[in-house]
């Protein structure tokens, strides 16, 4: 695999769905892996990358930020309220607002600063009881709640069950967020971003198929 393999990947099925190229943004997902192989990717031109924790993000990113241009970083793990503002300044888009607590300590923030990052509402599509998100049957409810608070948000996430269909999932999200107005689909990973593509993806976030297997942490 590697970036130049799974960028053609992409393009062929933006080509099968009917999409344009440009339609979906890859997002590289560089959370654990080695510094030399993130450096290798941004060598290779790449310029976004997808980072799940905070402390992590903030320990790697300002340093290559600063060595090269237009790099963007999306947090797309789960933000604790007293990290919030710290994502604020790090994160260009945060795809994992979970919760009404954090739409409020965001919006509230993002007054404070005068900005804020693009915001992706995450939805639990599977209804697992271990996993982050909003219920489906509550999402409307909280994208109208987060459009009051003047949040900018651009669309869903979802992470589908390990032992499930994605593709069923995948057309969950896109209902939920077409019937709200939404354009932004965060979904599909190294797995399934073909299948999360055929279904409407905006965003893929993929990890190892670009990098490689992620040490075991
Ligand atoms: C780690 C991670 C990914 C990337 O997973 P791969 O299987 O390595 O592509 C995508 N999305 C989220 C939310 C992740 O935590």
């Amino acid at each position: 695999m590697g970036l130049t393999e799974i960028r053609a990947r992409i393009s062929r099925a933006c080509k099968a769905a009917g999409r344009a190229e440009d339609a979906v943004t890859l997002i590289a997902v560089s959370k654990v892996q080695p510094l030399e192989r993130v450096e290798a990717v941004l060598e290779q031109g790449h310029r976004l990358f997808g980072e799940n924790r905070v402390q992590e993000a903030a320990g790697k990113w300002p340093e290559f930020k600063a060595r090269f241009d237009g790099v963007s970083v999306h947090l797309i793990g789960p933000l604790q309220t007293n990290k919030a503002r710290q994502a604020l300044g790090l994160f260009d888009a945060i795809h994992s607002l979970d919760r009404p607590k954090l739409a409020q300590t965001l919006a509230r923030l993002a007054q404070e600063e005068g900005r804020c990052p693009d915001i992706f509402i995450e939805v639990n599509t599977g209804e697992e009881t271990q996993k982050a998100g909003i219920l489906p049957a509550d999402a409307d409810a909280f994208v109208a709640e987060c459009r009051a608070l003047d949040l900018p948000v651009v669309g869903l996430m979802c992470i589908p069950p390990v032992d499930e269909t994605p593709s069923l999932h995948f057309a969950l999200l896109a209902k939920l967020a077409e019937r709200n107005g939404l354009k932004g689909l965060s979904m599909g990973m190294s797995a399934d971003f073909e299948e999360a593509i055929a279904l409407g993806a905006t965003h893929v976030r993929v990890g190892s198929a670009i990098f490689g297997e992620r040490q075991k942490t």
